[in-house]
């Protein structure tokens, strides 16, 4: 691994700059204390960027996204700006960062921690430990497919119409990406498709099975989506990593978040092509938004942005002890009963954005000592 690792950090609006300034904290403290050294760079997106430069995503942040090793992003918008033309309104930022660098796998975790297990809808039991990972195709499927529209038909009815479309090429590039994380894990991977119904998803199941042979060691299943629905609910533990397509993914995936019950906690990261250095291109965000509510009050939490950074230490530099390490104080710190609003509960401390930040670089130096 090359010494020379370069980051990306787009802040962006509402309680993206204060949950980033936790991050940085973490890695100044892995610089003196792990020796992990960043050479980090900060960039524009969304309406800070507006702001200064009148649109969501200026041409030197797009250089700087195409040059670094991985990108860090807090979250973009605002009511500030819900009055632009669309086009040109902070989430087409984020959305064209995502084009431009091919972002065609979703990652996002579904962890509850100990801690935390409480705070979700169901039985305790049945989410306690839970911890998987749903990967979902991101560029390609029906929200892309052609043709598409609405259209008048006779009687002055309307019909509209999308079109569900996959290459193998497209399926078996998400599948591989499934393989190699399961390979990270526990050798496990579960395809979702409406093979019996949808002719695109029964190409899928085919190809996801050539993916799957030249990976021995990792065991694939397939499910029904709507089987799939239901198994998350009822037996969320069963399923390790999760590969499905875009709409499929979109739903299932939120499904699975809210298993854990806490949108301060979820991280994701959605990775790409090789970029201009070779590495694989990846930008690593929390599941929220920019809590536009909440923005400037110092009460944000910065969880899910902290392990955003864990994910990317493990997904794009192989980093696995670090990122254990980071993980570790995130779980430490919630069963010392240290708490942000979001997640408050009977019996909690509660605490302010900076101090969990305290905390955390206390059970890290605690975890190193
Ligand atoms: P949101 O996730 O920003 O907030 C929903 C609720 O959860 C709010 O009450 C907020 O205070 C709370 N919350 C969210 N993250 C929190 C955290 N880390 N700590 C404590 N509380 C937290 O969703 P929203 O209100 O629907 O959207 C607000 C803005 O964010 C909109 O402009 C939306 O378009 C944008 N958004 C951006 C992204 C992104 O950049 N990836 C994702 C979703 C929404």
């Amino acid at each position: 691994m090359s010494d020379n690792r370069t980051l990306l950090f787009l802040p962006g609006d509402g309680i993206g700059p204060e949950i980033m300034t936790e991050v940085r904290r973490v890695i100044d403290w892995m610089d003196k204390r792990r020796s992990v050294s960043f050479e980090i760079t900060e960039g524009l997106i969304g309406g800070a960027a507006i702001d200064e430069t009148g649109v969501p995503l200026p041409d030197e942040t797009l250089e700087a996204a195409h040059a670094a090793d991985a990108i860090l992003m807090g979250a973009v918008g605002g009511p500030k700006w819900e009055v632009l033309p669309f086009e040109i309104q902070p989430e087409r930022g984020l959305l064209g960062i995502r084009k431009e660098l091919g972002l065609f796998a979703n990652l996002r975790p579904a962890i509850v921690f100990d801690a935390l297990a409480e705070a979700s809808t169901l039985k305790t039991d049945v989410v306690k430990g839970l911890d998987i990972m749903i990967i979902r195709e991101l560029t390609g499927g029906i929200y892309f497919g052609e043709p598409r529209g609405i259209e008048k038909i006779d009687g002055g009815e309307r019909r509209g119409y999308n079109t569900l479309t996959y290459t193998s090429p497209e399926i078996r590039r998400i599948g591989q990406v499934a393989m190699d994380l399961a390979k990270k894990r526990s050798n496990r991977v579960c395809s979702i498709d409406k093979a019996n119904v949808l002719e695109t998803t029964v190409m899928w199941r085919e190809e996801m099975v050539k993916v799957g042979e030249e990976y021995p060691e990792v065991e694939l299943s397939h499910m029904y989506v709507d089987n799939a629905a239901m198994q998350l609910v009822r037996n969320p533990k069963q399923f390790d990593v999760i590969v499905t397509t875009n709409m499929f993914g979109d739903i299932l995936s939120d499904c699975a978040a809210m298993l854990t019950g806490s949108l301060g906690m979820l991280p994701s990261a959605s990775l790409g092509a090789p970029n201009k250095s070779g590495q694989q291109a990846a930008l690593y965000e929390p599941v929220h938004g920019s809590a536009p509510d909440i923005a400037g009050q110092g009460i944000a939490n910065p969880l899910a942005q902290i392990l955003s950074f864990s994910m990317l230490l493990r997904y794009s530099f192989d980093m696995f002890e670090d990122a254990d390490f980071v993980d570790q104080a995130v779980q430490n710190v919630l069963d010392q009963g240290l708490r942000t609003i979001d997640i408050m509960g009977d019996g909690m401390t509660h605490v302010s954005t900076s101090e969990i930040g305290d905390a955390i670089i206390g059970e890290l130096e605690k975890l190193s000592s």
